[in-house]
């Protein structure tokens, strides 16, 4: 590896594996990953990087200002899971990252469910703005997180295929760039006016994209939050001055999910993949080892009104 490209603000660290893949004179992928991480079977993964010990030796070597931590905390979604998972869990998960421990993050994160596929996300205004900006677009790891479906930059609907062909952003297996032109001809950055929509479709939208702010401030506050673990502890602190608290301490469940489905419309809940009236998963939030990020976020709105609010709680009470 002559060289490596400079990651930009918020790229998924991916995103610019594949401008190195994509610049350098390589023919085959193969070829690329084992620059990379030295060997060329390797797993490709868009959300979080394997190996990357292998990698970061690499460019030690050369001289290149470069750190494991520096990449999980500013190129990859990581920082959205850190603050729900205990010390031990985490610790794991870097390991699984540099490569000494065998790789399955999933399991641990939080989220299992249809949320990790390995087609990315995209925003037209960003695709425009970079392009000016750098001479190119490239995958914002922010896009890729789950739950976040609107940029909260531009408040825009985030987009994962092409809107004239359809062609979906598709990543197994491969380096891929985002490119501003897709091969049908059809400028990315180019968005479609908004058809009309309901009046529920309308507050789920305005819900929506205050969530994509929400799980922003979330990767700006990475260390403040990552110091407080003990969400169960905070909600139920938080819970016990209120009157969802009963005289003798006892917790008010059905008022508290009442509250909660009336504060989100149904289409918010559903979209989130969320949804509460199967499984009322608002009791699993004060187990121990529940870490599904997506859904601590939504309890944390419905009770502090934002992640900043809850940000200020826990400096109240520490
Ligand atoms: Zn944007
Ligand atoms: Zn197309």
């Amino acid at each position: 590896m002559i060289f490596f490209p400079e990651l930009l603000p918020d790229e998924l660290f991916y995103s610019c594996c594949a401008r190195y893949h994509n610049e350098s004179s390589n023919e085959s992928i193969l070829q690329s990953l084992k620059d990379l991480f030295g060997v060329a079977h390797t797993e490709i993964n868009c959300h979080f990087p394997s190996r990357l010990n292998n990698f970061v030796t690499t460019c030690n070597k050369k001289n290149w200002d470069i750190s494991i931590e520096s990449i999980i905390g500013l190129h990859t979604i990581y920082p959205f899971f850190h603050p729900f998972l205990d010390k031990g869990q985490s610790e794991n998960i870097f390991k699984m990252i540099e490569g000494t421990l065998i790789y399955r993050p999933h399991f641990i994160l939080g989220i299992k469910n249809k949320f990790w596929t390995s087609v990315l996300n995209y925003c037209p205004d960003c695709i425009k703005e970079d392009d000016l900006e750098y001479g190119f677009p490239y995958w914002h790891r922010l896009h890729q997180v789950p739950g976040m479906l609107y940029c909260p930059t531009h408040c825009k609907r985030l987009k994962n295929s092409c809107p004239s062909c359809n062609l979906k952003f598709e990543t197994h297996n491969i380096l891929l760039i985002l490119p501003r032109y897709c091969t049908c001809g059809c400028d990315l950055s180019w968005d479609r006016a908004s058809q009309i929509i309901s009046l529920d479709e309308y507050r789920a939208q305005l819900q929506l994209i205050s969530i994509s702010k929400d799980i922003a401030y979330l990767f700006k506050s990475y260390d403040i939050v990552g110091q407080r673990c003990s969400f169960r502890q905070l909600y139920k602190e938080y819970l016990s001055k209120t009157t969802y608290s009963s005289l003798n301490g006892r917790l008010k469940q059905r008022d508290l999910t009442n509250d909660f489905m009336n504060f989100y419309s149904k289409s918010t809940l559903a979209l989130l993949q969320c949804d509460i009236s199967h499984i009322n998963w608002i009791q699993h939030l004060f187990n121990k080892n529940y870490n599904h990020p997506l859904k601590h976020v939504l309890f944390i709105r419905f009770l502090f009104g934002s992640v900043i609010g809850m940000i200020q709680e826990v400096q109240k009470v520490a």
